[in-house]
């Protein structure tokens, strides 16, 4: 547990309150509701302001500090937090690449290659640390990271782009392996794809990816497009098929039956058009017969300083577009939820983005990596960066990633995916679920502690879960919930 305060007549900018709180919700740290002189106190020092790099940030531990009974962090620091977790840095770029998308290489982490390290994350587990160090005999507490003892998650999600015309998807594909020289490849697919004739290769790859995660326990997020294709946005990889066809409600069904969540995929339209979101997740979730949480964007074009926004106004509770398109990576420096920020206006938005570090196609398409094997190992290297902060997993593959469609192997590489990640015994949700829980568990307050030494705390979000408080030493304490 902790109470924060400040040197007398010091404040906080919005941007370094914000990096405070972000670093406080991920330590999985408890704030102290009323002031008390039994509770470690984090103190945020730094009087004159400097910008300080990421380097120097995790070269310093964060500029984190503990003392006897108080943890101090460099107020400077928190602006680092904001500028990559809260992607400041990326929304003040002009730079866009041939989508509309800002360049990775925008991206703090990227720039710098630290992307494969979750380093707000481990940020926060930093400030963890110097809490149990600085408490002596003080009580801390944290919550519990996942639901039912889990020690990390891992949602498994899909973007729907294809449901129809698949022959077409097979020729760009052979044309994209004959260009790389990949000639055996491009026979066997020509070969499945002569022999899936007459048949539905999406429908059945979709229903084998449902088969095979009912297996591990694993209940799926898909995002499916929601607009009226045309010649022209067919010919730009954009919208390709009609939400309401009978192959795509017969897909939503099957989605259904295995209780996976539906979101939308934003089309082309929504990034300059934010009416298009409200229009496209009304269409949704007709089809889907319930509302809609979540979206993500095709190309993943999103600009942070103004797509989270108009996704708020159109009723969704979160984004799932954040990570890079051409390498896996965290973009964000965070294995797990935040809330989005807003840098024109200097506050959080009040909408939640949920980022992925892997997809299937990212080494295939830009790194020249074709064999579906080497995906999946790097897909295991980052889950071993999730589990080492007790953080959240997520990953990209596309239903279409079929022999018939240009993917052999790629079956059988979901599948190693699966139990590699089930070997882990991670908390497997959707991204909903997901959601749910860390907003539950990020409104845990203690209100006193007892005569008895039993905290007495509040959660004002309600959770399915139970929610555990645990010692430094992830040792669940008994809690009396107010
Ligand atoms: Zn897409």
């Amino acid at each position: 547990m902790i109470q924060s305060g400040l040197p007398n007549g010091t404040t906080l900018s919005a941007s370094e309150q914000h990096g405070l709180d972000l670093l406080v919700d991920l330590a999985r740290v408890v704030q102290v509701m009323r002031p008390s002189s039994n509770v470690v106190k984090l103190e945020v020092t730094g009087a004159r302001k400097r910008a300080v790099s990421v380097g120097e940030c995790v070269a310093r531990g964060w500029f984190i500090e503990a003392a006897d009974g108080v943890v101090r962090i460099d107020r400077n620091a928190l602006d680092v937090v904001c500028d990559i977790a809260g992607a400041s840095k990326e929304q003040a770029s002009t730079k866009r690449d041939r989508f509309g998308r800002i360049p990775s290489m925008q991206s703090p982490l990227a720039a710098t290659g630290k992307e494969r390290q979750a380093v707000i994350s481990r940020a926060a587990m930093r400030l963890r640390y110097a809490v149990i160090e600085s408490a002596g005999d003080r009580p801390v507490r944290f919550v519990a990271p996942w639901p039912n003892g889990h020690r990390w998650a891992a949602a498994v999600t899909h973007d729907l782009d294809v449901v129809s015309y698949w022959p077409l998807f097979s020729a760009l594909r052979v044309a994209e392996l004959a260009r790389k020289r990949e000639l055996a490849r491009a026979t066997r697919v020509l070969a499945a794809a002569c022999n899936a004739i007459g048949g539905s290769p999406v429908r059945e790859g979709v229903q084998f990816i449902l088969r095979e995660e009912q297996k591990h326990g694993v209940r799926s997020t898909w995002f499916v497009l929601c607009g009226t294709p045309s010649f022209s946005s067919w010919r730009q990889g954009d919208l390709t098929y009609l939400p309401e066809s009978a192959q795509a409600r017969e897909i939503f069904a099957d989605i259904g039956l295995h209780d996976g969540e539906i979101g939308l995929h934003g089309s082309f339209e929504t990034l300059n058009r934010g009416d298009a979101f409200v229009e496209q997740r009304g269409r949704l979730a007709n089809l889907a017969h319930g509302p809609i949480a979540g979206v993500r964007q095709h190309f993943l074009r999103l600009h942070p300083a103004t797509t989270p926004t108009h996704m708020a106004a159109a009723g969704f509770a979160y984004d799932s577009s954040q990570g890079f398109p051409d390498r896996n990576g965290f973009r964000l420096g965070v294995a797990d939820v935040v809330p989005t920020w807003n840098a024109s206006d200097q506050r959080a938005t009040g909408f939640d983005e949920i980022p992925f570090c892997w997809m299937d196609r990212s080494l295939s398409k830009y790194g020249g990596i074709e064999d579906p094997a080497e995906w999946i190992d790097d897909a295991e290297a980052l889950a071993a960066e999730c589990r080492r902060v007790e953080g959240l997993w997520v990953g990209v593959w596309h239903p279409n990633l079929v022999p018939a469609l240009g993917f052999p192997g790629a079956p059988e590489a979901f599948s190693a995916l699966l139990s590699s990640l089930s070997e882990g015994s991670p908390y497997f949700g959707t991204l909903a679920d997901i959601l749910a829980w860390r907003s539950s568990r990020r409104s845990v307050r203690v209100r006193s502690v007892g005569a008895d030494d039993v905290i007495e705390a509040e959660l004002p979000v309600a959770t399915p879960h139970e929610v555990v408080l645990e010692d430094g030493n992830g040792v669940a304490c008994p809690t009396r919930w107010l």
